[in-house]
Protein backbone atom coordinates (compact mmCIF):
# COMPACT_ATOMS: atom_id res chain seq x y z
CA UNK A 1 0.00 0.00 0.00
CA UNK A 2 1.29 3.58 -0.82
CA UNK A 3 1.90 5.74 2.32
CA UNK A 4 0.59 8.84 2.49
CA UNK A 5 0.85 12.05 4.85
CA UNK A 6 -2.21 11.33 7.38
CA UNK A 7 -3.41 13.35 9.74
CA UNK A 8 -5.94 10.99 11.82
CA UNK A 9 -4.31 10.61 15.45
CA UNK A 10 -6.62 8.02 17.12
CA UNK A 11 -8.69 5.35 15.92
CA UNK A 12 -12.15 4.21 16.45
CA UNK A 13 -10.93 2.13 19.27
CA UNK A 14 -9.43 5.12 21.11
CA UNK A 15 -6.02 3.98 20.01
CA UNK A 16 -3.32 6.65 19.03
CA UNK A 17 -1.69 6.28 15.42
CA UNK A 18 1.56 8.31 15.04
CA UNK A 19 0.94 11.56 12.83
CA UNK A 20 3.34 10.19 9.55
CA UNK A 21 4.97 13.57 8.33
CA UNK A 22 6.37 13.14 4.86
CA UNK A 23 10.04 13.00 5.88
CA UNK A 24 9.27 10.09 7.54
CA UNK A 25 7.40 8.09 4.97
CA UNK A 26 10.88 5.79 4.33
CA UNK A 27 10.88 4.31 7.86
CA UNK A 28 7.19 3.60 8.02
CA UNK A 29 7.52 2.01 4.67
CA UNK A 30 10.49 -0.11 5.65
CA UNK A 31 8.31 -1.02 9.07
CA UNK A 32 5.77 -2.20 6.30
CA UNK A 33 8.30 -4.61 4.82
CA UNK A 34 9.59 -5.87 8.72
CA UNK A 35 12.77 -3.63 8.21
CA UNK A 36 13.98 -0.98 10.74
CA UNK A 37 15.65 2.03 8.36
CA UNK A 38 16.86 4.73 10.09
CA UNK A 39 19.14 7.96 8.82
CA UNK A 40 22.91 7.30 8.88
CA UNK A 41 25.08 10.33 8.14
CA UNK A 42 27.56 10.17 5.15
CA UNK A 43 30.39 12.13 7.09
CA UNK A 44 30.20 10.85 10.97
CA UNK A 45 28.20 7.49 9.95
CA UNK A 46 26.10 7.51 13.09
CA UNK A 47 22.61 6.67 12.83
CA UNK A 48 20.22 8.52 15.25
CA UNK A 49 16.23 8.99 15.60
CA UNK A 50 14.10 10.62 15.31
CA UNK A 51 14.63 11.73 11.73
CA UNK A 52 15.55 15.00 11.22
CA UNK A 53 16.98 16.81 8.38
CA UNK A 54 20.29 16.94 9.33
CA UNK A 55 22.77 14.58 11.48
CA UNK A 56 22.51 15.45 15.16
CA UNK A 57 25.68 14.92 15.93
CA UNK A 58 28.23 17.10 13.38
CA UNK A 59 25.09 18.69 11.85
CA UNK A 60 25.91 17.59 8.30
CA UNK A 61 22.93 17.48 5.75
CA UNK A 62 24.83 14.27 3.88
CA UNK A 63 23.09 11.10 5.05
CA UNK A 64 21.14 8.34 3.59
CA UNK A 65 18.46 5.43 4.78
CA UNK A 66 20.40 2.38 6.22
CA UNK A 67 18.84 -0.91 7.35
CA UNK A 68 19.55 -1.60 10.62
CA UNK A 69 19.95 -5.04 12.41
CA UNK A 70 16.64 -4.63 14.36
CA UNK A 71 19.61 -5.43 17.65
CA UNK A 72 19.68 -4.02 20.73
CA UNK A 73 19.31 -4.10 24.44
CA UNK A 74 16.81 -2.32 26.81
CA UNK A 75 18.05 1.20 27.93
CA UNK A 76 15.37 2.30 30.08
CA UNK A 77 12.15 1.68 30.49
CA UNK A 78 8.78 3.10 33.11
CA UNK A 79 5.72 1.15 33.75
CA UNK A 80 2.62 3.27 32.82
CA UNK A 81 -0.49 2.81 35.00
CA UNK A 82 -2.84 5.31 33.76
CA UNK A 83 -5.44 4.79 30.77
CA UNK A 84 -5.13 7.69 28.41
CA UNK A 85 -7.78 6.75 26.60
CA UNK A 86 -10.45 3.65 26.28
CA UNK A 87 -7.92 1.52 24.38
CA UNK A 88 -5.30 1.34 27.29
CA UNK A 89 -7.33 0.13 30.08
CA UNK A 90 -6.69 -3.69 28.69
CA UNK A 91 -3.02 -2.38 28.34
CA UNK A 92 -2.35 -1.32 31.91
CA UNK A 93 0.38 -1.45 33.03
CA UNK A 94 2.41 -2.04 30.08
CA UNK A 95 6.12 -1.12 29.82
CA UNK A 96 7.15 2.13 27.84
CA UNK A 97 11.31 1.06 26.91
CA UNK A 98 14.20 3.06 25.61
CA UNK A 99 16.34 0.32 23.35
CA UNK A 100 19.67 1.71 22.20
CA UNK A 101 20.84 -0.52 18.59
CA UNK A 102 23.25 -1.91 18.13
CA UNK A 103 24.03 0.75 15.58
CA UNK A 104 24.21 3.28 18.83
CA UNK A 105 20.91 4.89 18.37
CA UNK A 106 18.13 4.77 21.15
CA UNK A 107 14.58 4.51 20.15
CA UNK A 108 10.72 5.15 22.71
CA UNK A 109 8.91 1.91 21.85
CA UNK A 110 6.95 -0.56 23.19
CA UNK A 111 8.59 -4.38 24.43
CA UNK A 112 5.48 -7.11 23.81
CA UNK A 113 6.09 -10.77 24.27
CA UNK A 114 7.37 -9.96 27.99
CA UNK A 115 5.98 -9.66 31.58
CA UNK A 116 6.54 -6.16 33.64
CA UNK A 117 8.40 -8.45 36.28
CA UNK A 118 10.96 -9.87 34.07
CA UNK A 119 12.13 -6.69 32.13
CA UNK A 120 15.98 -5.77 32.98
CA UNK A 121 18.11 -3.35 31.94
CA UNK A 122 20.54 -4.37 29.35
CA UNK A 123 18.71 -7.38 28.25
CA UNK A 124 18.95 -8.08 25.00
CA UNK A 125 16.16 -7.38 22.40
CA UNK A 126 15.11 -7.83 18.73
CA UNK A 127 12.51 -5.97 16.56
CA UNK A 128 9.11 -7.27 15.71
CA UNK A 129 6.25 -5.34 13.58
CA UNK A 130 2.56 -4.75 14.75
CA UNK A 131 0.24 -3.96 12.02
CA UNK A 132 -2.12 -1.25 13.35
CA UNK A 133 -4.28 0.47 10.82
CA UNK A 134 -3.90 0.26 6.89
CA UNK A 135 -0.71 1.20 6.01
CA UNK A 136 0.25 1.45 9.81
CA UNK A 137 2.91 -0.85 10.84
CA UNK A 138 3.88 -0.27 14.30
CA UNK A 139 8.11 -0.95 15.08
CA UNK A 140 8.06 -2.78 18.80
CA UNK A 141 10.34 -4.77 20.06
CA UNK A 142 10.67 -8.35 22.08
CA UNK A 143 13.04 -9.79 24.22
CA UNK A 144 15.31 -12.21 22.35
CA UNK A 145 14.53 -15.60 22.77
ZN1 LIG B 1 27.22 13.19 11.33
Amino acid sequence: MSLQPQSKMIDEHGRYLPFVYPEEIPFWEATQQRQLKLQRCSDCHKVWYPIGSNCPHCFSMKWEWAVMSGRGVLHNYVVMHKAWTKWFESRVPYAVVQVELEEGARLTTNLLECDLKDIKIGMPVEACYEDIAPGITLLQFRPVK
